[in-house]
This record gives C-alpha cells, sequence and structure tokens, in this order.
C-alpha cells in the first residue's frame, strides 16, 4: 500500500489522496490479506479529537484519512497547503459498496436506529445483488463489545461500515479493530440514515456549491450548533498552522 504525503491541519493527519488512490489500496489490501481503514476527518472531528485521545489515536492510525468536508479544503488552501480535493464519506462507502459488488465481498453494518440499519441493508442488497450483506447489529443494541466483535467474525465480513456517530464509531474502532478479522473498515457516521431513505442528501445544488454541511446544520436542530464550531475551526487551525512555521 501507497504512503501517502501527509498534511496535519491543528495537527490531526490528512492524506493527500483521490478515491482512485483508495480504490486501487483496497483491492491490493485483499490480494495481501491486510488491513485498510479509512476514516471521515472533517472540522468536529477535529476539535473533538483536541480532547478525546481515542479519537486522536485512531485517525493517526487509520490508513486512509480522507478530507471530508468543505472547511478542510479551504484551511488547507488558506495555509498554502496541499489538500485540494474532498473525498466525501459517502461517496467513499458508494464507491466500496461497488467493489463489493464487483468482487462478490461480504460487508457487515454496525450501527444506526434497528429499522434504520435494517431498510439500509435491505437497499443495499438490490442495488448491489452481487454482494453479501453478511449481518447487521444496530447502533443502540444492548450487546457487549465481545459479542459484536463475535457476529461480524462469524458473518465472515470483509468490510465493516460503522455508524455509530463521532466520537462513539471512532472510540469503539480504535478499541476493537485488531479482534477483526475483516480487511476493509470506513467510519461512515450518519449514511446509513442516506441510504435507508429515512435521510435525504442534501439538495445537488448545496453539494454543488459544497454547503452541504450548512444544509444538514439547518436541516437538523441538533447540529444546528456545528455552524458556529466551523469559525472556531478556522481560526484555531489558522493559528496552530502559523504556530507551526515559527519552530
Ligand atoms: N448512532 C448510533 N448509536 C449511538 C449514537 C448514534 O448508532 O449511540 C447513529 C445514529 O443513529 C446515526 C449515526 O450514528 O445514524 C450518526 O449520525 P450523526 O448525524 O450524529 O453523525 P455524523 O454523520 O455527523 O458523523
Amino acid at each position: 500500500m501507497r504512503n501517502y504525503e501527509v498534511e496535519k491541519i491543528l495537527d490531526v493527519p490528512v492524506d493527500i489522496l483521490t478515491m482512485s488512490d483508495i480504490l486501487s489500496d483496497v483491492e491490493e489490501c485483499f490480494k495481501e490479506n491486510t488491513k485498510l481503514t479509512i476514516a471521515s476527518v472533517n472540522p468536529q472531528i477535529i476539535l473533538m479529537s483536541e480532547q478525546n485521545k481515542a479519537v486522536k489515536d485512531f485517525i493517526g492510525q487509520s490508513t486512509h484519512r480522507i478530507a471530508d468536508g468543505i472547511g478542510i479544503i479551504k484551511v488547507s488552501r488558506w495555509t498554502k497547503g496541499k489538500v485540494t480535493e474532498r473525498v466525501a464519506g459517502f461517496d467513499t462507502m458508494e464507491e466500496l459498496l461497488r467493489f463489493c459488488n464487483t468482487h462478490k465481498k461480504r460487508i457487515f453494518l454496525y450501527g444506526a436506529k434497528p429499522e434504520v440499519v435494517k431498510l439500509a441493508g435491505e437497499n443495499i442488497a438490490t442495488t448491489y445483488p452481487n454482494l453479501e450483506v453478511a449481518g447487521m447489529i444496530d447502533g443502540y443494541t444492548k450487546l457487549s463489545d465481545d459479542k459484536i466483535v463475535e457476529q461480524i467474525n462469524e458473518a465472515q465480513a470483509d468490510m465493516v461500515f460503522v455508524a455509530l456517530g463521532s466520537p462513539k464509531q471512532e472510540e469503539w474502532l480504535k478499541k476493537n479493530i485488531n479482534l477483526i478479522s475483516a480487511n476493509v473498515f470506513q467510519t461512515i457516521g450518519g449514511s446509513l440514515d442516506v441510504l435507508s431513505g429515512t435521510a435525504k442528501r442534501a439538495p445537488e445544488i448545496f453539494i454543488t456549491l459544497n454547503l452541504e454541511w450548512l444544509y444538514r446544520s439547518i436541516s437538523n436542530p441538533k447540529r444546528f450548533y456545528r455552524i458556529f464550531q466551523l469559525p472556531v475551526f478556522v481560526l484555531k487551525s489558522i493559528n496552530w498552522h502559523r504556530k507551526q512555521g515559527k519552530h
């Protein structure tokens, strides 16, 4: 697997890579039976990792840290960095599902509400008939971590998608990833809500204008406070970058 150039934003690494880099690494990781972990990096997760060591460690240890937010691209540009392309977590998951469909792989979904993960699993099975949805566990289960890991391993999953939101999904994977025999792992936030049809992705115009985050913040009162995190993130990142230059 290639080593990518890394850019640090507020001391969190982001890899300079494209979707096709990820896909060729996924192919290689199955050939060589190694592990590949895709972690979404966005302004909210970067701010969280200042206080949460597990989140920071998980991102540090992941093989592919994707720039899953326009805030990352902007800060990189303003600090003359190299992250020029957004690699959305949702798009990455869709590409992985397509890969699984082509190569008849087995996937496991862990997270979201019981009816959401079930619907998402059904929709995925319909859209990608050649992959196997080998198992699903909702994100509010009372099962112990040991039992969850056991179910994933018994299902012989090749790819595991974890949808517990941040920081739970990062904490869970950091703790359990080495116990799971699958090859590919991705933290997918609220993607199952979209795949289930329960939540809609932002209208095309918001996506085109890179304002998906704004749409999601306005349309979900629980996310509204995130609007105010953005200027904090930008100021802190630029300040951090300036200080690095002085050493
Ligand atoms: N979630 C879960 N268990 C929990 C908390 C959240 O499975 O204990 C799920 C929730 O149902 C949703 C996803 O995690 O499907 C995270 O959604 P959110 O929009 O908060 O995360 P983001 O997309 O911002 O990472």
